[in-house]
This record gives C-alpha cells, structure tokens and sequence, in this order.
C-alpha cells in the first residue's frame, strides 16, 4: 500500500514536471514566433543585443511578470539541484535496517529498571539543589509540558504545516505562563509505537528532571484556545494525575470515552512511576497489544475493534483497580483541559461575542482537540477539509489572544492575514493590557502569595 502510494505520487510528480516542460517549449516557440513576426514587421533584423532588448521590450510592454517567469522555468528543469520543488524527500529518508534490537518475547515488558524510592532519591536531590525548586511561585509548581510527533515528516506535508501551527501555539501558551517546553521527535522504544509512544518518554523526564513537579503531556493535535487560563494549581495538591473526564463515566459506566489521555497532568512522584509501570503492559506492539485491545473492547462501553490504546487502558485500570489508584486521580470536568473539538469550534464566534478569554471552560475552553483528525497520518475519521479548516480557526482563535498583546488580530476566524486593532502609540508601556494577557505567569505567581 505505502510503496504504491509512493510510486503513485512519484509518477504524477513526473507527469507534472513532463507538463511544466512542454509548456515552456510552447511559451518559447510562441514567443520566438511573436518576436519573429514583430521583427519581419518592422522590416529589420538587429544584432543579437538588439534583439535581446527588442524582446524584453515587447515583453515588458505586454505582460509585466512573465519573463521572470519564463526564465526561472527554463533554469529549474527537473535535474536541478537547486530545486526544492522537484526534489524526493524519499532520497534521504531511507531506513536504516537491521540496526534495531529484537525484544525477548519470553521476558514480560518493563519501561526501565524497577525503582521503588523515587520519592527519597527525588528530595535528596531537590535539597542538594535549592536553586532548582519543584515550585516556582507559592502555589504554583514547576510544569514541563511534553508534546512531540513521529520521526517521519507526515504523509502529506500539509500535515507537518500544521504541526508546526500546533507546537508555535503551544510555546505561546507555555511562554505566557511560566511553563517549559519539551518537543520529542525520538521513538525511545520501538515496542511503544504510536500512542503509546509517550509512556518511557514520560518516565524518561520525571526521572531526568527531578526539578519538574507537574510535567504535562498534551497531544500534537491539541491546541490551546485559552491563553489567559490559568489553571487552578491549589485544586491538585492532593492529586498526581489529573484528567479530563467524569467519575460516573469512568468507574460506573467503564465508558472508553469516559476520560481523555490527550491532555493530562502527571506529578513527580514514586505514585506516578508505579502507574506507568501498571499502565504500560498492553502498549507493545505486535500480539500484546491485539490481544489486549480485544479485553479493552469487551470489557469497556462503547469501545470500537482496535488494537490497545493508552486512553482505553487508563480507564480499564481506574475501573478495575479504583481502591488502588482512584484517590490520587482527579477528573477535572469544570474546565476543559481537553475539549473535543466537534462541540466547540462553531462556537467560537458565539464565544467571542459572549464571553473573555481566562474561563477555559464552555464559555471559552482552554484546549480544543482534534480527535480523530490525524493531519499528520493517511486517514482519519472525519473529512480531511473539516479538520483542517477547523484547525486553523482554532490556532487563529488562540493566535488572536497572543497577536492582541502587540496590538493585531486574525482579519477573521478563517483568515492568516491580520489587520491591526491599536494604534501605534509613543508610550508604548502605558498601553492598557486589556485581557491581563502580558504577564499571566507573573501574575499567577503574585495572586496566589497574596
Ligand atoms: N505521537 C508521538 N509519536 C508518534 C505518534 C504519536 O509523539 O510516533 C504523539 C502525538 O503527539 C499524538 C499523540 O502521540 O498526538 C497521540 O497519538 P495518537 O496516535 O492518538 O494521535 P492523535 O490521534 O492524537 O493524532
Ligand atoms: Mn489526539
């Protein structure tokens, strides 16, 4: 199927290029035959010079941009190595093979070396390193928010535009609050593909970075449309796991939906190492996790035929081991740390209209996420041209918080171009931040010591 694909794409692009060609030939016959009569006309034939300046002449007078035009054409022929546009991305993306290591099927998968004294080995270190404190404000922790995307760009590269859209958005966020960005692109273990990716990515950075409190993990297609919410740290103290998500749904009705792992908060601890080990054992790739998806699908509500999935895993666990794990989850519904995008993105103008970025919930949600829009893969669940318009009236819904503070805004919803919305001004340090938008981090540090 890829290798069609390829062959596929690879012939139209040729086709293409054939066409691009013959249509400069015709150009160049015309013209040479415009040129010619133009000559013959006037009755002379001049030196090469001449009609050198005769044809640009007659050109320029005619159609301002074409020569420019015609020449490039004519010097970017397919074999240029200077040519982005003609160049297969698939000459250097080949794959190395036979590198990787074959895991042992008779050894029970594990993300690492068994560790049972996080917690004592973690405040060793934070003593020894009082400039690095776990808490940057008195209710505020220190947060990592982890995000990445697979190590090949995506299937069609409008899908790495949009990545790009999703990462700037957010390092918005995180910049306006005080937060840390760690982008991942690295397949740390090759068993973990896919969703489950983020699972020794995750153990990797609690383990590397003692300093971190809370880190973070939100999906590559998950945007925040809330610039100014901060959220309400104080709620978590006695947490370690916040989710978006309803208790009923989770531990009565074991709904597959009842929770989302798009978007979560994870707390440093030895609690939380103990979790990803419970919860890593139906990630690897293969026969393991077949298997395990057909126990998801049975035993959970509502679950399609699938292979093993984070989310649906993490509900199982809840739902069959609440007494073990169930007082340290929070299942956070009054805001939305994630928001599925099919019930929010026709109302952002309603929102707009009603209501002021900083409530992070229905009124103006913090995250809205793409489910199922997979921008970055073949197929998704939804039509390709939905997801993609309403990805970018989402990234423009938050840009239009981030572009206010310097005085612009989207010219609409739909629109990347941008109109101003200030004035210049001489005293720009005297202009009034309408949303609190400038400092929130600042600010959040300075409301909760009050
Ligand atoms: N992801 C990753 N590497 C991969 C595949 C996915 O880091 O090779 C991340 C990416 O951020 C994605 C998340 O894992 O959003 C969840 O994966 P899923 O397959 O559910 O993708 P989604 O439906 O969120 O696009
Ligand atoms: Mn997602």
């Amino acid at each position: 199927m890829v290798l069609e694909k390829c062959i596929g794409a690879q012939r139209s692009r040729r086709i293409q290029r054939a066409l691009r060609h013959s249509k400069v030939t015709i150009l160049c016959l015309v013209l040479t035959v415009v040129v010619l009569r133009g000559t013959i006309g006037a009755g002379k034939f001049g030196t090469p010079e001449q009609d050198f300046l005769e044809i640009r002449d007659h050109f320029y007078s005619r159609k301002r941009a074409e020569p420019h035009r015609v020449l490039e054409e004519v010097q970017t022929t397919p074999s240029d190595p200077n040519n982005y546009n003609a160049f297969d991305i698939n000459k250097i993306l080949k794959d190395e093979e036979g590198e990787e290591e074959k895991p042992d099927p008779n050894k029970p998968y594990t993300l690492g070396p068994k560790i049972s004294d996080w917690d004592q080995q973690r405040s060793k270190w934070l003593k020894q390193n009082p400039n690095m404190s776990n808490f940057v404000g008195p209710n505020k922790p220190r947060v990592l928010l982890v995000t990445g995307s697979s190590p090949k760009p995506c299937e069609n590269p409008v899908g790495d535009h949009y990545l790009l859209k999703s990462i700037k958005n957010k390092i918005d966020y995180c910049r306006l609050h005080g937060i840390e960005v760690f982008y991942n692109m690295a397949l740390l273990d090759a068993e973990m593909a896919g969703f489950w990716a983020k699972l020794p990515l995750i153990r990797k950075l609690l383990l590397s970075h003692p300093e971190v409190e809370f880190l973070w993990w939100m999906d590559s297609d998950a945007m925040f449309t809330d610039m100014a919410f901060e959220l309400p740290w104080e709620r978590y103290k006695g947490s370690n796991f916040v989710m978006h998500g309803w208790k009923e749904m989770v531990y009565d009705e074991k709904n597959w939906i009842g929770l989302n792992t798009g978007s979560f908060l994870l707390r440093n601890c030895q609690w939380s190492l103990d979790m990803l080990d419970a919860w890593a054992p139906m990630g690897p790739k293969g026969r393991i996790r077949d298997e395990a998806g057909k126990v998801l699908t049975s035993a959970l509500k509502g679950r399609p035929v699938f292979e093993a999935d984070d989310q649906s895993a993490m509900v199982y666990i809840l739902a069959t081991q609440r007494e073990k794990w169930g007082d340290k989850v929070y299942l956070e519904n009054a805001y939305y740390l994630h928001g599925y995008w099919g019930i929010l993105v026709d109302r952002y103008e309603e929102m707009i209209e009603k209501h002021r970025p900083g409530l992070g919930d229905h009124r103006w949600p913090l995250v809205t996420h793409f489910v199922g829009c997979k921008p970055c893969g073949k197929f998704g669940d939804y039509p390709v041209e939905r997801c993609l318009k309403q990805m970018d009236r989402a990234f423009n819904f938050g840009d239009n918080q981030v572009l206010q503070i310097y005085g612009f805004t989207h010219k609409s919803l739909a629109s990347k171009r941008v109109k101003r919305v200030r004035n210049e001004t001489s005293k720009p340090l005297e202009v009034k931040d309408e949303l609190g938008l400038l400092h929130p981090a600042f600010k959040a540090v300075k409301v909760s010591s009050s």
